[in-house]
């Protein structure tokens, strides 16, 4: 193999690194291990498929460290949508295994933007009774203030720029990346 990686000549800059990435994977898993010390029956992770995959794993295996047990449900939705933007109308692909009555929900989310994937989400966990649904999002857009989606735990603002990496793609690529940058504009130029 070659020095570096196929990635490296299409990413123009780096956002968030992947060290910054873990220390506040660490910082976020200690706030919601302290808020959920006495949660019954521990936490029940829910992960939107596919872009907080990599959020998901570290966010679970630092959780296990400071907090109580926890158990991962995936979900898989599409968001209607024109190109990078979402509607806020979404499909069920994949739904959950079981039963969350009662349970202490914690929805993990890459990024919030408009947040209407994430608020009708919300709405269809809520009406499946369980205990409590608090969000940890690894990063929020500016729009995300806007809606009045209530994201508990949020790792890092960013701008309001489309991002790839640590789980987010732009056409299925990227998500491997270990650190959140911007493309090249020629990238996209090229699809
Ligand atoms: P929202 O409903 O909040 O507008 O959209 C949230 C979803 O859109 C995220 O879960 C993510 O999949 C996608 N998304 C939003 N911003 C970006 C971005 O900058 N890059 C990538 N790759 N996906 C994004």
């Amino acid at each position: 193999m070659a020095d570096g990686s196929w990635y490296d000549a299409d990413i123009d800059r780096v956002i968030i690194s992947e060290e910054q990435i873990k220390e506040k994977i660490a910082e976020l898993a200690q706030k919601v291990a302290a808020d959920h010390a006495d949660a019954e029956g521990g936490i029940l992770l829910v992960c939107v498929l596919k872009g907080a995959v990599m959020f998901m794993a570290d966010f679970a295996r630092a959780l296990g460290h400071y907090g109580p047990s926890t158990e991962m449900e995936f979900m898989a939705v599409s968001s209607y949508g024109q190109g990078r933007t979402s509607s806020g109308v979404v499909r069920i692909l994949k739904d959950l295994d079981r039963d969350i009555t009662g349970r202490h929900v914690v929805i993990v989310e890459d990024i919030v933007d408009s947040g209407l994937t994430l608020s009708w989400l919300m709405k269809y966990l809520e009406s499946r009774s369980p205990e409590t649904v608090d969000v940890v999002a690894l990063f929020r857009k500016p729009d995300a203030v806007k809606v009045q989606v209530p994201v508990k735990y949020v790792g890092f603002d960013i701008p309001n720029e489309f991002v790839v990496g640590y789980g987010l793609d732009f056409a299925e690529r990227y998500r491997e990346v270990p650190y959140v940058g911007v493309l090249k504009p020629e990238v996209y130029a090229r699809s």
